[in-house]
């Protein structure tokens, strides 16, 4: 039988808008030390609005912006919508594509009227050897914005600057874990010089940045192996692996489906500020029972 004080807190849970999926996990929050957030859609809103758009190439912004919408408006990705959003704003044709394909925590491909175009991170032209040295996107980073690359084949034809807003709920909700005693990181597949703005506003310990969805359970096992215990708050399809790695699984309510099926609790009201609820209200059930 549940005891009587977990049957009473579950339901107080659903009413602060948690919804426990492992109530062995709810208990483990009680012991949590540090909790990891993803950062698009989770810190951040996920709707990400274009600022700039830069061509290296005798190829004009317009034309920047419809190669890539052609290409994203196949894609889900929080950056795609944005392009697409922008490109139809601006009434730009979208050309149909062929042998689509995403890489994952990396971008997209694939061809339009013959020629082969990819969408793709900083990180990838890093892995490429392609470097970019532009004061144009110099200052764009140090703005904190998501900036993403437009190639054909082996060239940059241009780059798009793509902006984001921080949750003002973040902030509170960071502030209150950590005057817990609670470390507070972030992980991110996007570049390093918006992670760390993003870690600045935020006040927040430690960040990752640049992680490739493979990678982001390996963090959370790190930070594991620190001997802390560790939640993981996140919304999108590559985060599922980290919830399950992590001692208590966090999803954001509007997160997609497999996040919520992996995590052990649910903000139904996708307030980062919640997990502060979780964590008190563990405290109190759990507190008096040994
Ligand atoms: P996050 O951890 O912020 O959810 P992802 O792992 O989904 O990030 O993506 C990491 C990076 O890969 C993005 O910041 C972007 O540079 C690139 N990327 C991923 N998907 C796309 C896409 N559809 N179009 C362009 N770039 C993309
Ligand atoms: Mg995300």
């Amino acid at each position: 039988a549940v005891p009587l004080v977990v049957a009473v807190s579950t339901s107080l849970a659903a009413r602060s808008g948690l919804l426990i999926r492992d109530r062995s996990a709810f208990e483990r929050a009680k012991d949590l030390q540090a909790v990891v957030f993803d950062k698009t859609g989770t810190l951040t809103e996920g709707r990400f609005g274009v600022t700039d758009v830069i061509t290296f190439s005798d190829v004009n912004e317009d034309e920047i912006l419809g190669i890539a919408a052609s290409l994203e408006i196949r894609s889900e990705h929080p950056i795609a919508k944005g392009i697409v959003e922008s490109a139809k704003e601006r009434g730009i044709e979208i050309k149909d594509v062929e042998e689509f394909r995403a890489i994952p925590g990396k971008g997209v491909e694939g061809v339009v009227n013959g020629r082969t175009f990819r969408i793709v991170s900083p990180g990838y032209l890093k892995e490429n050897r392609i470097s970019i040295e532009d004061e144009r996107i110099e200052r764009i980073a140090g703005e904190g914005k998501t900036v993403v690359f437009v190639m054909e084949n082996d060239a940059v034809l241009g780059a798009i600057a793509l902006a984001d807003r921080i949750r003002p709920e973040s902030r509170e909700a960071v502030k209150k874990l950590r005057s817990m005693g609670i470390k507070c990181m972030m992980l991110t597949g996007d570049n390093r010089f918006v992670a760390n703005w993003v870690a600045k506003e935020l006040e927040l310990d430690d960040f990752f940045a640049e992680v490739l969805p493979h990678e982001k359970a390996e963090m959370i096992k790190k930070v594991q192996d620190q001997g802390l215990t560790v939640a993981m708050v996140g919304d999108g399809v590559n985060d599922a692996p980290a919830l399950a790695q992590a001692d208590v699984g966090i999803a954001i309510g509007a997160g997609t489906d497999v996040a919520i099926e992996t995590a052990d609790i649910i903000l139904v009201r996708n307030d980062p500020r919640d997990v502060v609820d979780i964590i008190t209200l563990s405290k109190a059930t759990y507190r008096k029972m040994f």
